[in-house]
């Protein structure tokens, strides 16, 4: 087809268009970068009209440009990095930035940020002090631990801990543990990076103490002990119970390390909460047992900001701190806000649980989620009705399981309640990639060839949101 030249003279002008922007206010941008945007968008409108994309005048006239305008500016002001509708269901999600902060998390950062602090700065000596000591104490007193710090990741926490106790010598670590996690982190390739060596000791599924006691020499630097996260061996396997590893490295005089990845704090069964604790040790557990450092993640099970926590023994712990490499992988400020903040909620249990919205999330009873679909699919029908789309849904409700995800209680499926959106016009697939188009984008996820909102992941406020997503999903061209 042969563009029309007549087209581009029913463009509106720059000056025409700033004129009915007026009204744009939000955000109000500085006049300059808007007339450049507005060009911009006269330049895609060209290239349309050139792609014999636009072909008649009525297209361009000033009340059909005007909402396409306003989505372009839209579109071009708003930050990358974004909030996401998290239907999903998977409450630690890896993709969708983990754990979400509590409140009084984010209202700690927010304090942290805008004002100067006491970051490094004791306020009763007036001297310098350290970052880490606004949340040694409390780990201490949460955990049993004698002493702890923390650094950017578990990932960092687990690099940290080899290459201060263990460079250029042997880790013995059971080959049922050497476990890779989402993301790139696999316990043998770290440890590489920390200088040590892999001492593999059993089978995949079989590891006895004898596998440990024989392969202890002179070289030995620790026992190390990985805790399997985001899978399980079942069948045929045993591994050491943490007693007898104890004795094992404490009779040979190494420390035992055990990286627990997702720092459950929580006591589940105690706290009247879901009965997943049992597959998910606490780390005040793993501590009494014996075990002279334990790292884990703040931002799992924890609830908290991204961080890698170390608790342990004091001798051991103080060395750690002690390390060059420490400097680059500590804690930023606003980090350490959101981490005493999420750590003070978990000296009460009850607190913590109502709360830290993962462990709220995970917590949360099934009859409770059904209410909750219930709501949602009608506020999603009303939308339907109100939306100006021709096209029609059909909205259901049904039972289904979520993930608590985060590489934390492999298996564990939480029951809970989906809303289906069917579209016959769109597959599912393509309804899914709709939904990450909309404002805010939504995630869902396919179950039996159907389009799903789990509703465990959205708060009840977040409702009007999804749907104004579907209003838009279903007027969308
Ligand atoms: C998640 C996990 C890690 C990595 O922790 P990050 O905080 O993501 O760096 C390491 N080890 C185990 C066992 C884990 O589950």
């Amino acid at each position: 087809m042969i563009a029309d030249k007549n087209l581009y003279s029913a463009l509106p002008s720059v000056d025409v268009l700033l004129r009915e922007l007026a009204e744009f206010h939000e955000p109000a941008l500085p006049r300059a970068m808007l007339r450049r945007l507005v060009n911009d968008f006269l330049d895609a409108c060209r290239k349309g009209i050139r792609a014999a994309g636009i072909n008649s005048a009525e297209e361009l006239s000033l009340e059909n440009i005007l909402p396409d305008l306003r989505k372009f500016l839209a579109d071009k002001v708003r930050p990358g990095f974004r909030r996401v509708l998290n239907a999903t269901g998977v409450v630690i999600h890896t993709n969708l930035g983990r754990s979400r902060l509590a409140e009084e998390a984010a209202r700690a950062v927010y304090e942290a940020c805008v004002h100067y602090s006491n970051l490094e700065f004791n306020l009763e000596t007036g001297e310098r002090g350290t970052r880490y000591s606004h949340v040694e104490k409390l780990l201490c007193r949460l955990t049993g631990a004698e002493a702890g710090l923390v650094v950017n990741n578990n990932a960092a926490a687990v690099l940290l801990v080899l290459d201060t106790l263990c460079k250029g010598r042997e880790v013995v670590i059971s080959r049922g543990e050497l476990v890779e996690i989402g993301g790139s982190f696999r316990i043998p390739e770290v440890m590489a990076k920390s200088g040590c060596v892999l001492r593999e000791v059993g089978a995949t599924n079989r590891t006895h103490p004898h596998d440990y006691s024989a392969a202890i020499n002179e070289n030995t630097a620790a026992l190390m002990r990985v805790h399997t996260s985001n899978y399980r061996i079942i069948g045929f396997h045993c591994s050491v119970a943490p007693e007898e590893l104890r004795k094992i490295s404490r009779d040979a005089g190494l420390p035992l390390l055990v990286d627990l990845g997702s720092g459950n704090l929580c006591d589940f069964a105690a706290a009247g909460l879901p009965r997943i604790a049992s597959d998910e040790p606490t780390v005040q557990k793993i501590v009494a047992e014996g075990a002279d450092i334990v790292t884990f993640s703040g931002d799992k099970v924890l609830g908290g900001p991204q961080a890698g926590i170390i608790v342990g023994r004091k001798q051991y712990v103080e060395k750690i701190k002690k390390n060059a490499l420490n400097r680059a992988l500590r804690i930023d400020k606003m980090t350490v806000a959101a981490l005493e903040a999420t750590l003070r909620l978990h000296t009460e249990p009850e607190l913590a649980a109502r709360r830290i919205p993962t462990l709220r999330l995970i917590c949360v009873a099934e009859a409770r989620l059904r209410q909750k679909a219930l709501k949602l699919a009608r506020m999603l029908r009303v939308a339907l009705k109100t939306g100006q789309g021709a096209i029609q849904a059909e909205i259901n409700v049904r039972a289904g399981t979520s993930l608590i995800g985060g590489g934390s209680f492999p298996e564990r499926f939480l029951p809970t309640s989906l809303v289906c959106i069917a579209v016959p016009e769109f597959s599912a697939e393509n309804l899914r990639g709709r939904f990450l188009k909309t404002d805010p984008p939504l995630a869902g996820r396919i179950e039996e060839d159907k389009f799903c909102l789990d509703v465990r992941t959205l708060e009840v406020e977040e409702f009007s949101l999804v749907g104004e997503a579907l209003k838009q999903v279903c007027s969308a061209r």
